[in-house]
């Protein structure tokens, strides 16, 4: 194993892997359906890795390593006989944790594929319990109902799930309190998202934000939280516990506190472009490499040389300026 830092000596340690820029749902945060619309430019087959090329792609950053890949999207799920990659995925002998974020509409048709494939954890994003609030948000007319099936589900079979709830002023605000109760009681971990300027079309502006300190506010003036110390460095989550439980709830603060002093991920699209932050707007041809012939050691220096050149931390100089840039919408990228 070869570790790597970068240029400001953060290891390389988790990689997320786009299986798809396509989605069921148009979260209007994400993928508003005014641009990803019927005539939207999706990848096609050609261009996408195959199972073959991403499992091969994840040994050589588990040669670095990796130990935790994260599958996601688009929505992974839609991603045809995706068990088959994870079970790929799991033979890698440095890969110790992995996990998915989905939207959970397919979860209760998967989880116990996903689990006996080798997922360890789910993360289930679900803005919402008023049915109309989270039509308004997923513009598909999906209920609730369906995404809560797939949590249970996903419990039943073995899986560790947490839900992840993105806020933003105006559009489910009024959802953070019932929220926090209904996970607080079914004992899952519930995290917020503070709404973010991924991408360029979701209309992202600062008054939007609903900080962590204000949640946190909001949750202790019914219930008395504490904080837990982080499990690894570069956790991205602030997680804290309802006193006198087990239950945690945590705070994704990626506007208010911004983590990238710690941020050891590397992100691979569904075309096979290296990034090295949510926020850049352009990638490294891994695809390329694979497709032209090159052998591992190659792949490999070449990801390094990315890897021990890279200086982001696009979150921590977020200026009104920067925030208007080209970014990538993180539909493509993989969040
Ligand atoms: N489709 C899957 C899902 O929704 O879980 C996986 C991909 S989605 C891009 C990954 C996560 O990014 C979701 O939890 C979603 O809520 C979050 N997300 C998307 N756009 C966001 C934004 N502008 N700000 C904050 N979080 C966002
Ligand atoms: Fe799809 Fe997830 Fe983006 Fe919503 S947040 S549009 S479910 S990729
Ligand atoms: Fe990492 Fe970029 Fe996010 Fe900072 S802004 S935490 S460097 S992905």
């Amino acid at each position: 194993m070869k570790q790597i830092v970068d240029s400001r000596t953060r290891p390389l340690r988790d990689l997320r892997i786009s299986v798809t820029d396509r989605c069921n749902f148009r979260c209007n945060y994400c993928m508003p359906k005014e641009i990803f619309g019927a005539d939207y430019p999706f990848l096609n087959r050609k261009e996408i890795l195959s199972f073959e090329e991403i499992t091969r792609l994840a040994r050589i950053f588990s040669s670095f390593g990796v130990e935790k890949i994260r599958l996601t999207g688009g929505e992974p799920l839609l991603r045809k006989d995706l068990p088959q990659l994870v079970e790929q995925l799991a033979l890698i002998s440095g890969i110790k944790y992995i996990t998915l974020t989905t939207n959970g509409v397919y979860l209760s048709k998967y989880a116990q594929k996903l689990k006996s494939a080798g997922i360890c954890r789910v993360n289930v994003s679900l803005d919402s319990l008023d049915d109309e609030v989270f039509k308004g948000i997923n513009n598909m007319g999906v209920g609730v109902d369906s995404v809560l099936k797939g949590i249970f589900a996903a419990q039943n079979a073995g899986l560790e799930v947490k839900v992840n709830m993105v806020v933003k002023k105006g559009m489910n605000d009024d959802q953070i309190m019932p929220m926090v109760r209904f996970f607080k009681e079914k004992g899952i971990m519930l995290r917020f998202i503070e709404f973010m300027d991924v991408g360029t079309t979701n209309g992202w502006n600062f008054k939007d934000v609903i900080t962590k300190k204000e949640l946190h506010d909001m949750i202790s003036e019914e219930f008395a939280i504490e904080p837990v110390n982080p499990h690894f460095f570069g956790e991205v989550a602030k997680r804290y516990r309802y006193v006198g439980t087990d239950t945690e709830v945590g705070f994704i603060s990626s506007v208010s506190e911004t983590f990238c002093t710690s941020c050891t991920r590397a992100r691979l699209s569904t075309d096979g472009k290296l990034f090295t932050c949510l926020f850049a707007d352009q990638g490294h041809d891994l695809r390329e490499l694979l497709r032209n012939g090159a052998d591992d050691e190659d792949i490999q220096s070449f990801i390094q040389n990315v890897w021990e050149r890279r200086d982001d931390r696009y979150s921590e100089i977020r200026t009104e300026e920067s925030q208007k840039n080209r970014k990538l919408e993180m539909s493509y990228i993989g969040g």
